[in-house]
Formats: C-alpha cells, sequence, structure tokens
C-alpha cells in the first residue's frame, strides 16, 4: 500500500514542518521578551523564557547558571503539573548544586561546549548522575523520558546550562532535529545574561562614579572650609594663572576688599595696588616670574602700608597626582610681630652693648692711668683703684641683671624661703642711697613694730634697691624720695615715691615688661636696659605679692609692692616708743637714726622742716629731736608751725644746736631738753631715759 506509506510519511512531514514552525514561533516571541528586557536582572529573563517554553510544549524547562565560586545552580525551572514541580524541588534538595565541571565530562555540556541529547533515558544513567536512592526514587516518579541539554557560553566562558525534558508517560521523544531548537534558546538566554550583566556593570560604574563625585565635592567643600578658617590667608590660581579662590583672611591682611578679583588674570588682578607702596607695577613683574617658574616655591615679605602689616608670602606650585600642574597656591602669613621682635632683639643689643662700654670706657682710662704710672715708677693713688673698683662694680651689676633675665626665662632663678624683716631692708637700703644722692632728700617712713615677710633676702632688697635707684635716676633735678614700709593687712607693702619725670598713662602697663622703656626715658637718654622692673615683678609675684605703679609725667611717679607679711610673726613688742628726728646734715640724721633704731626705737626722719609736719600729721611720735639750724625753714619756725597747728601738744621736745645757747634756746621753745652739738651717746641716753620713761633703752 503504497499510497498510505505515501500519506503517512506526507503527515509526518506534516507533523515535522508544524512542529517546526511551532518552534520558530517561541524563538521569535523569545527574541521580542529579552528585547522587551533591559534590566539588571540576570535571573528575570531566564524566568520569562522557561514560562513561554512550558507553556508552549507542556515539557521540563530549567536553567542553571554558574555562580561566581564556580557552583553551577538552578536559578529557574518550570513544568505545568503541580506534582512534577514538587517532585522537582525535592530533587534539588538532595542533590547538592556542584562545580560546573564536575561529575562524568561525557554527559557535561559545559565540558563539552555543545548540546547533548539524551533521547531516552536509562535507569543506569539516572543512578549514576544522581547521589542517592531517595533522589533515584524522585526522579524516578518524575519519569524522565527524553532531554536536550545545551551550554550558555560567554565565548568560551562556561555561564550555564538549559535542560528541555519531557517527561512522565507519553513523554516526547527528543530528536537531534530538536537540539536546534534549545540551542537557539540557549544562545538567546546567554546573550540576555551577558546583558543583564553588562546593565549590572554599568549600573556599578555609574554608582562609583556618582560616589567618586560626591567625594571629591565634600572633599573639596571640606578643603575650602579649611582655607577659609585658617589664620592665614589662602589665594588659588588655576593653571592659567586665573585666581579661583581667595579666603576672607586675605582680604583682612591687605586691608582691600577682594571679592572682584575672583576670576581674574593675576596681571588683571595685580594691577591694583594692594601693598599701598605705589610700586603695584614692580609686583605685576614679580607675580609674572612666579607664575612663569612652574617647578619651585617662592618666599617674599612686605609691608601693607595700609593694614601697617608685614606679610610673609610663600606660594607653590600646585600638581595632580599624575603629576599636571593645576596651578599655584598662595600663602599669606602675618609677620608683624616677628618683625618687631625682630626689630627689639636688635635695639635691645644696641642698648647692651651702649650700656656695657658705659663703664668699661672710664674703667680703661683708669688702667691705662695706673699703667702710665708703673711704668714711670711713680706711686698708684688709691683713688684711681677705688674708682676703677666701682666701674667694675657697675658692670658686674649689668651682666647680673642679664643674667637675671636669663635665670628667670629659663625658670633657674632660685629664691630662699627665710624670715627677713622688711623694714630693715629699706632702711639699710635708704641710708646707702642717702650717702650716694646728695641733692635727692630720701625720706623714711616704717611702723613701730617690725615688718616681717618670708622670703629671700637679697632678692628683696634687690626690688627695694631698684626702686629707690629708679627714682633717683628718673628725678635728675633732685628733689624728694619718700620710701615707706607698712603693714596693710596681711601684707607687707613698700612704696617709693618721687617728684621726677613721670611715666606716660599709655606706658603704664607696659612698665614690667622684660626690655621695655619708656619714651621719657629713652628720649632723655636715660641709660637703661628695662630689666630692672621686670625681674623686680618677677621676684615680687614668686613671693606672692604684686606690683602697682601711679605717676604723672612731669609731677612724679609712685611703685609699690605688697608681699604676704610672716604669719608665725610674733606678738607686738610692747612698749617701742615713736621717735621723729628732724636735721637737715644727712650724715647728722643716718648717725642718730641708726642709734636710736639699735637701741630699738621707732625712728621717723625728716630732712626738713615741711617733711617733719607732713610726718607728724601722719603719725604723732613719743618724742622729737629737732636741729635749730636748718635752712629754709629752721627748727625755731617748725616748732612754732607745729604748735599752731596743733600737732605736737604733749609730745616732748628735744633740740639741738651747735652753739652755745643751747640750753637758752630750749627754755624759750619751752623744750623738754637741750643737746649740743656734738653729744655724747651717754648724754642722748640719759634724756631719752629721762623723756620715755617707760622705755629704757636697750
Ligand atoms: P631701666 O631703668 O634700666 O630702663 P627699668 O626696668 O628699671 O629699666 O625701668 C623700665 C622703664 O620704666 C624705664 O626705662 C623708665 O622709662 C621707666 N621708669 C622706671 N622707674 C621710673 C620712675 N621712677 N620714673 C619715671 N620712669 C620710670
Amino acid at each position: 500500500m503504497p499510497d498510505r506509506a505515501l500519506d503517512a510519511q506526507a503527515f509526518s512531514e506534516t507533523i515535522r514542518l508544524r512542529h517546526a514552525e511551532a518552534r520558530h514561533r517561541i524563538v521569535a516571541d523569545i527574541t521580542t521578551i529579552l528585547l522587551d528586557y533591559v534590566g539588571p536582572d540576570e535571573v528575570e529573563p531566564l524566568r520569562r523564557i522557561v514560562e513561554k517554553v512550558t507553556a508552549a510544549l507542556g515539557d521540563w524547562c530549567a536553567f542553571s547558571l554558574v555562580g561566581d565560586d564556580g557552583i553551577l545552580r538552578q536559578v529557574a525551572a518550570y513544568h505545568p503539573d503541580v506534582r512534577q514541580r514538587e517532585l522537582a524541588v525535592l530533587v534539588n534538595q538532595l542533590v547538592p548544586p556542584r562545580q560546573w565541571d564536575a561529575g562524568p565530562e561525557a554527559t557535561n555540556v559545559l565540558v563539552q561546549r555543545r548540546p547533548l541529547v539524551f533521547e531516552e533515558i536509562s535507569d543506569e544513567m539516572l543512578r549514576a548522575g544522581l547521589p542517592s536512592d531517595e533522589a533515584f526514587a524522585a526522579m524516578k516518579e518524575i519519569g524522565l523520558a527524553s532531554a536536550i541539554l545545551a551550554p550558555l557560553l560567554d565565548g568560551q566562558k562556561p555561564l550555564g546550562t538549559v535542560i528541555l525534558a519531557s517527561a512522565g508517560r507519553g513523554g516526547r521523544r527528543y530528536t537531534r532535529d530538536d537540539v536546534d531548537f534549545v540551542v537557539a534558546i540557549a544562545d538567546r538566554a546567554a546573550l540576555a545574561v551577558r546583558n543583564a550583566r553588562l546593565v549590572q556593570k554599568l549600573a556599578e560604574e555609574r554608582d562609583r562614579l556618582d560616589r567618586a563625585r560626591a567625594q571629591a565635592e565634600e572633599r573639596a567643600a571640606q578643603m575650602l572650609a579649611v582655607f577659609q578658617a585658617d589664620p592665614n590667608g589662602i589665594a588659588l590660581f588655576d593653571a592659567n594663572g586665573v585666581l579661583r579662590f581667595v579666603s576672607p583672611r586675605v582680604a583682612e591682611l591687605f586691608g582691600t576688599n577682594l571679592e572682584g578679583f575672583l576670576g581674574k588674570h593675576h596681571d588683571e588682578a595685580f594691577r591694583v595696588d594692594l601693598r599701598g607702596d605705589g610700586n603695584n607695577e614692580e609686583l605685576m613683574l614679580q607675580m609674572r616670574s612666579i607664575f612663569a617658574d612652574r617647578e619651585h616655591p617662592s618666599t617674599d615679605e612686605f609691608l601693607v602700608r595700609k593694614t601697617n602689616r608685614w606679610i610673609r608670602r610663600s606660594s607653590t606650585p600646585v600638581r595632580s597626582e599624575s603629576g599636571a600642574y593645576l596651578g599655584r597656591m598662595f600663602v599669606y602669613m602675618d609677620v608683624t610681630a616677628e618683625k618687631q621682635l625682630d626689630r627689639e632683639r636688635s635695639e635691645f643689643l644696641t642698648v647692651a652693648a651702649h650700656e656695657l662700654r658705659t663703664p668699661l670706657t672710664p674703667l680703661s682710662m683708669y688702667l691705662q692711668g695706673i699703667e702710665r704710672r708703673l711704668a714711670r715708677g711713680l706711686p698708684i693713688e688709691p683713688e684711681l683703684v677705688v674708682k676703677a673698683r666701682r666701674q667694675v662694680g657697675r658692670l658686674s651689676r649689668l651682666v647680673e641683671d642679664l643674667l637675671d633675665v636669663s635665670r628667670l626665662e629659663s625658670g633657674r632663678l632660685t629664691l630662699s624661703r627665710d624670715r627677713v624683716a622688711l623694714d630693715q631692708i629699706v632702711s639699710e637700703v635708704v641710708s646707702d642711697f642717702r650717702a650716694a644722692a646728695p641733692q635727692h632728700e630720701i625720706v623714711l617712713r616704717r611702723p613701730t613694730r617690725g615688718v616681717q615677710a618670708m622670703g629671700d633676702r637679697e632678692r628683696l632688697e634687690q626690688v627695694v634697691v631698684n626702686l629707690v635707684q629708679n627714682a633717683i635716676k628718673y628725678s635728675p633735678q633732685g628733689g624728694r624720695v619718700e620710701v615707706s614700709v607698712e603693714r596693710n593687712g596681711s601684707q607687707a607693702r613698700v612704696t617709693v615715691t618721687d617728684e621726677g619725670i613721670g611715666i606716660p598713662k599709655d606706658e603704664q602697663r607696659h612698665i614690667f615688661e622684660r626690655f621695655f622703656r619708656a619714651q621719657n626715658a629713652t628720649t632723655r637718654n636715660y641709660g637703661g636696659l628695662g630689666i630692672g622692673l621686670y625681674v623686680s615683678n618677677e621676684i615680687v609675684e614668686r613671693h606672692g605679692g604684686a606690683f602697682e605703679v601711679v605717676s604723672e609725667p612731669g609731677k612724679g611717679t609712685t611703685f609699690g609692692f605688697t608681699i604676704p607679711l610672716d604669719e608665725s610673726e610674733p606678738a607686738l613688742e610692747p612698749g617701742r616708743a615713736r621717735i621723729l628726728v628732724v636735721d637737715d646734715d644727712r650724715a647728722m640724721l643716718d648717725a642718730t637714726s641708726s642709734v636710736l633704731r639699735d637701741w630699738g626705737y621707732a625712728v621717723d626722719e625728716a630732712g626738713d622742716g615741711e617733711t617733719a609736719l607732713r610726718l607728724l600729721r601722719a603719725a604723732k611720735p613719743d618724742l622729737m629731736l629737732v636741729d635749730l639750724m636748718m635752712p629754709v625753714m629752721d627748727g625755731w619756725a617748725l616748732v612754732v608751725r607745729m604748735r599752731q597747728d596743733g600737732l605736737a601738744e604733749a609730745v616732748p621736745l628735744v633740740v639741738f644746736s651747735a652753739d652755745s645757747e643751747a640750753n637758752a634756746h630750749a627754755k624759750d621753745l619751752n623744750a623738754a631738753a637741750a643737746l649740743r652739738k656734738p653729744f655724747s651717746l651717754d648724754e642722748l641716753q640719759s634724756v631719752l631715759g629721762r623723756l620715755l620713761p617707760g622705755t629704757p633703752p636697750s
């Protein structure tokens, strides 16, 4: 029956064509699906293919992909039958995923890199591919009839696999004809996976760029904030020499608003006379040469007239990481204080050299004199040696002063802590100066009771010497210098008042600074290093005390300091009487006072009548010793004034004079006793014993 045979052949050919047509349609649909999806998810297109294929063929379709770890995992699988799907899930659980190249090579499509057709699947094949009986049982229930496996490749690189399988009773047997179809699906799927990965990579790249840009912007913002806050002014020019950034501090330093300079070339920007010295042409040329050199940093200094600030300008070329020239950064630093310090240092050296030369010149002269006399065999006058020694003394004091500054600065000035009688120190200093400064009247005021403090005797004496020395030095016309030591609450207080040139108000607060010398001293050529008060103040502060100054130019100055009294001071000595001594003869005044103090009396001294009146007003003495023969206001006039002013009521008066009429004068003045100069200490002692009976001299 050839016809029937022919029919059957024609029929099967028709079926085959229909099949082929249906598969073409599926492939075309898949192509459309893939074109529709442009996203980063590599599984999504595979899922859609699975859906399409299973819907059209009713067979198993599953995709697996090779992960970064090289393991092949199923990512999309479907079968229209629910039980089939359950079994597939079970098999998946029982068969752990493996490396893509594991297992027998002959049946591994990724190793073979070509599709494989399993027209019929035998139990042996299943057992060989499955690890357990359970898995085998599940597989058996699925009932795989036939399968085609194809690799998903990216060139030589394995991406994954696709499997098309028929299962169950009546499952189709695939033949070589079906391979083209599966390969077409595999090729499209591989393309879809590659596309999705590309999209993924692009998205990552874009994110990375976005992050990098955000980071760069943040860094730039931080850098600008740092530049803005920098105490130094900062300006940035780009590679073309155009100003791109300028911090507000630059404007402050130049005293000019620089907003309008941004975006301008340096030639244009520096046409403005920023330094205010009329030399902007020079500045412009300088900038040109700085910008012409793209290799080296630059530094220069200049004064901005407008703000009176010295500025150090440094610039450096700025380069990118790859070394490309990006421009130049300028840093403007205010070095005014540094300059000032430099100036002060060199001024100080000049002054110090001058001060050291002052005693050196006469010293050298005296030594030459001695040398000549020696050469000629003449005797050397002791006077010459004394004078030379005095200059050596001056020199050593200067050197000591300088050393004190260095000791203070290095913290090496140590103070001893002993019990010191401040009143005695002051009194001794005063009597030393009385001898040395005859044109000045130095008045001392001290309380009856001793003033004790804890401290360094020598250093405190140094402070008092310094104050009295300054008082004398800065009152060149002579006059009175009043030195007082007193108690003020828990403090001992020493003040020295002069009638000298005074210190201008605005300079008074600097007076204790190291090397500071007020205008009045420098313009009038008083020698000095500006060290004494600095050292004195430090000494007093280290004793826990403080300095004060009151001064009026042309009228005079009072320097005072306080230090804490010694707490452990013994109780008041009973019955120390106070005696006021008035004598214009300095030597006499000194001698009398010191004897009286030795005997335990408190003594106020006055070199003239006016001072005596002032002292009387301040504190009433227990006895007065008055010299009758004094210039200006003599003893007579003083006593009369005293009585008129009711100042010395009931104060016994002892007068002394050099003439033989002393006793008669005493009577005339209603004085308690008279002493004729020169009197003996015995005479003085007996008069005092009589007039101050409760306080016999020791
Ligand atoms: P020196 O006297 O060596 O210059 P000091 O430290 O003792 O240094 O004093 C500092 C400055 O204070 C002096 O240069 C002077 O200008 C001023 N000064 C100090 N004492 C007096 C004073 N009694 N009267 C006026 N000016 C004074």
